[in-house]
């Protein structure tokens, strides 16, 4: 499977990095080897020390799909979760500025966070609540409704390029209020009020 992640769809986060609103959604790839598995805590890797946390709603393909309409988009993703998007923002910034790839500060392993699947049916997934909580104290809240590029959108943008597989998932950006972890943190995530996700940094 793959994990695809939409950068720069919250224009408040895009505004707090100094980016551009993109013109088209901005598309980058965690491998399955990035994905964490929340039996163990996050331990931050020792070539960075500026982690960031990046709170998003993921959606899980559920249908093979190619090309993809808009209007079709729905049949194609049944759950959806709050994730996080570690990112080694002291690598990502040199590599943007040599305009080198991401990868080495965005798909490394444990940077993909993923929260307790909900149904899509028992939401409007285009007007979802979501937070994150770093040490008890919110540091990110949102709504889906403040994307740039709505799910069914970012769906066939991604389909016009990769196929989408049963399995695969769709990081669909975070809004503002990133920031830095550091060990004896503790990130907890909610969907409408509910406990979703929780993390420990070690
Ligand atoms: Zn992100």
């Amino acid at each position: 499977m793959k994990i695809i992640c939409i950068g720069r769809n919250y224009v408040s986060h895009v505004k707090e990095l100094g980016n551009e609103i993109p013109k088209e959604p901005v598309l980058f790839m965690k491998p399955d080897s990035s994905i964490f598995r929340q039996r163990d805590a996050f331990y931050i890797p020792d070539w960075t020390n500026e982690v960031h946390y990046e709170a998003e709603i993921v959606i899980k393909i559920n249908r093979l799909g190619k090309n993809i309409e808009e209007k079709f988009a729905l049949k194609y993703y049944s759950q959806f979760t709050l994730g996080i998007d570690f990112t080694a923002r002291d690598v990502q910034k040199k590599l943007k500025a040599q305009g080198l790839p991401w990868e080495k500060s965005k798909a490394f392993d444990q940077s993909a966070v993923l929260g307790k699947y909900m149904n899509v049916n028992d939401y409007s997934l285009e007007n979802i609540n979501f937070e994150l909580k770093l040490n008890g104290h919110v540091v990110q809240s949102s709504n889906t409704k403040n994307m740039i590029y709505t799910i069914p959108q970012i769906v066939n943008h991604c389909s016009e390029f990769f196929t989408l597989k049963i399995g695969d998932l769709i990081f669909t950006g975070t809004p503002d209020g990133v920031g830095k972890v550091n060990a004896g943190d503790e990130l907890e995530g909610f969907i409408e009020g509910e406990k979703v996700l929780h993390v420990n940094i070690r």
